[in-house]
């Protein structure tokens, strides 16, 4: 994503705490306080400009919500749109998902999206890639027992890849469409960049994967 700096990004986030939590390791384990009301609790990582993780929360109200973001100048573009819809059941926070255990406890978190994840094409960035075992494992840490992933791409190789992962990892495939815009998938709310890059032809892949007992750390080889 190209970066306009905003120096004042930082000071604006934190005029709006019902929207935007600035020191989120002190929730850790209580998350539902957050929030006006006790119900599950989706994620979205790498929430960019937050189109998506505010409609979700726009339609499902029975959801809390929270959209995580690296970028404060990116991020604060989602806190205008909060703002605007003043919805009780999202918030926001800027953190790295490698800190994500330290701010959620096992079994706090119902659902991940990952929605256009960075595709980091080089071998030396594998890593970085939010679908990496490493992050697989994270995940795991925070997760219900058969937490979920949706993930939604428009790069091939980087759905490939991830397929990959994720079944070395052990988990279940439970959807995947490799042309969710022509596809019988009816809840589709979409990203910005989904539709920046349908509107380019590109066709946009979509899978959701669960963990289950024998995911990941469970397993001996791991
Ligand atoms: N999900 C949005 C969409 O579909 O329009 C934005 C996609 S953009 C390509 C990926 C976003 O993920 C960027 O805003 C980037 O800053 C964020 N990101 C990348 N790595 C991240 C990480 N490790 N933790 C949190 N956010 C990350």
């Amino acid at each position: 994503m190209r970066l306009r700096n905003k120096p004042w990004a930082k000071e604006k986030l934190e005029q709006y705490p019902e929207y935007y939590i600035s020191c989120p390791e002190r929730y850790k384990g209580s998350w539902t306080k957050v929030f006006s009301k006790d119900q599950p609790l989706h994620i979205e990582i790498g929430t960019g400009k937050g189109r998506f993780i505010s409609e979700m929360a726009k339609t499902n109200p029975h959801i809390n919500y929270i959209g995580i973001e690296l970028q404060k100048s990116v991020i604060v573009s989602a806190l205008d749109r909060l703002i605007e819809l003043d919805l009780p059941n999202i918030k926001l926070l800027n953190i790295n998902a490698a800190e994500l255990t330290d701010v959620f406890s096992k079994g706090e978190v119902q659902l991940i999206y990952l929605n256009f994840s960075d595709p980091w094409p080089k071998n030396r960035h594998e890593k970085r890639r939010l679908t990496h075992n490493n992050f697989l494992r994270i995940y795991e840490n925070i997760l219900v027992d058969e937490g979920e992933i949706h993930f939604k791409t428009d790069n091939q190789g980087l759905f490939e890849y991830s397929l990959l992962s994720f079944s070395e990892y052990g988990l279940l495939l439970k959807f995947i469409s490799l042309d969710l815009h022509s596809s019988h998938f009816e809840k589709n709310i979409m990203t910005e960049y989904e539709e920046k890059f349908s509107s380019l032809g590109n066709r946009i892949y979509r899978c959701e994967v669960k963990y289950c007992s024998c995911t990941g750390s469970n397993l001996s080889q791991k």
